[in-house]
């Protein structure tokens, strides 16, 4: 993989045909130590957000020994680029093959369920292994999130005492509740309300756990989405992890996907054709714009002239543009609104930022598109939760509303941003 010094650069020298995701290990390694300085507990980084092997090498290299997986190829995938490391197969659905294959090849030993049923495929196919650690994954209110995933996933309030005394009695090794707020999770308060809805089943269901892992959830800095501090959500945590019916030596695990790596890298696209105010890129809703097309997110964008000049040699004040991808498929449409100058058209470069989590990992190859590069580069990311850029993302449009929604979001009040002592 090459290194440039910034985007430019690589325009100037490449003129790349293909998109190019453009990576910055750094900002990985940088958000990997805040978490394990901040988090009072284990960090465990959730594959599926950015499964590429520069994502998982920086990971392992800035002290990240966990990983969630959810699948055997993402559990080859940490063997083969952070071999070592602790795996926890935290999908509550698995085949009986993936189980076994899991726990006998790669000595993955922790393990999530939500029914009896899954419970059971689990002993079965570990042959009734008395070292497993159970992770009952409790469904759980989501408010407060921009991506709910409590649909799918997490045993109901009801059900859950008689799951967790299941597990309990299944192993003699760890013994615990785990749940998601949903991604994107704009709010602190969203672990608490959870963590005191799960003490409240173990209390219920009379046993202790040995491990409460929060899940993910941690959000990033994107336009009209500034969330409250990182550190605001280690105190709420903290905070209703003490107030919690555990013993001394229950264990804290949480699975960031998305914060760890969302500001970790952007994607270089190429303007093919230009409409109106729609401009036709060479990636799209089947490559790494998924969240652009389906949610509708604006991400921050940097414009290149062609001729390898810096946006801001490019005439025109700023106006509103829409995308369209490289597909024949009409849902292949991204609104926006990007920000870009005027004179912007074919032969054109675009920066789209914040595209580390859930960009390229959902790229298909769907009418023959779906072939990019990967570069590093060296500048610093459009947004940050960690310091390296503005919090903020400047946009012209939304700027006032960014400022509505930062007050409606409870932020934080007194210790947030103070340092905390690790474990
Ligand atoms: C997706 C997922 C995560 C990561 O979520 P983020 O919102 O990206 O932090 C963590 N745990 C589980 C079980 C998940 O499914």
């Amino acid at each position: 993989m090459r290194t440039y010094h910034d985007p430019l650069d690589l325009v100037r020298e490449r003129s790349p045909e293909r998109p190019v995701a453009l990576v910055r290990p750094d900002a990985v390694a940088v958000a990997a130590r805040w978490f394990q300085e901040h988090f009072r507990g284990d960090v465990f980084y959730a594959v599926k957000a950015n499964p590429s092997p520069w994502a998982i090498r920086a990971l392992s290299e800035a002290g990240v020994g966990s990983f969630d997986v959810a699948s055997m190829p993402e559990v080859e995938l940490v063997a083969q680029h952070a071999p070592g490391s602790r795996m926890a197969f935290m999908h509550p659905v698995k085949s009986r093959a993936a189980i076994s294959a899991a726990y006998s090849d790669h000595g993955v030993r922790t393990f999530a369920l939500d029914t009896h049923e899954e419970l059971d495929k689990i002993l079965e196919a570990t042959g009734q292994a008395k070292d497993l650690n159970l992770m009952v994954r409790l469904g759980v209110d989501t408010e407060g999130a921009s991506y709910s995933l409590s649909g799918k996933f997490g045993v109901p309030q009801h059900q859950a005492p008689s799951l967790l005394m299941a597990a309990r009695r299944a192993t003699q090794d760890l013994m615990g509740v785990s749940f998601h707020v949903g991604s994107q999770c704009m709010r602190p308060t969203a672990y608490q309300a959870a963590m005191a809805q799960a003490s409240r089943a173990l209390v219920r269901a009379g046993v202790f756990a040995d491990v409460v892992d929060v899940g993910g959830g941690f959000p990033s800095v994107y336009p009209g989405m500034i969330p409250p501090d990182m550190a605001g959500y280690m105190t709420a945590i903290e905070r209703a992890f003490s107030e919690m019916m555990v013993h001394e030596t229950t264990e804290l695990w949480c699975e960031p996907g998305r914060a760890l790596v969302a500001e970790a890298s952007s994607l270089l696209v190429k303007v093919e054709l230009r409409k109106g105010d729609a401009l036709y890129l060479n990636d799209g809703s089947y490559g790494s714009l998924f969240d652009a097309a389906h949610v509708k997110w604006p991400f921050p964008v940097k414009a290149y002239c062609g001729k390898g000049a810096l946006s801001s040699d490019m005439k025109g004040t700023l106006k509103p543009f829409r995308f369209y991808g490289p597909t024949c498929d009409s849902i292949d449409h991204m609104p926006g609104p990007f920000w870009l100058p005027d004179s912007i058209g074919e032969g054109d470069y675009i920066e789209i930022g914040m595209l580390g989590a859930y960009g390229v990992a959902m790229a298909t190859r769907f009418n023959g598109f779906g072939e990019m590069d990967t570069a590093v580069v060296q500048d610093a990311p459009m947004g940050s939760m960690f310091g390296l850029a503005r919090r903020s993302i400047p946009h012209p449009q939304i700027e006032e509303e960014e400022t509505r929604k930062v007050v409606r979001f409870s932020r934080p009040k007194g210790k947030a941003g103070q340092k905390r002592r690790r474990r």
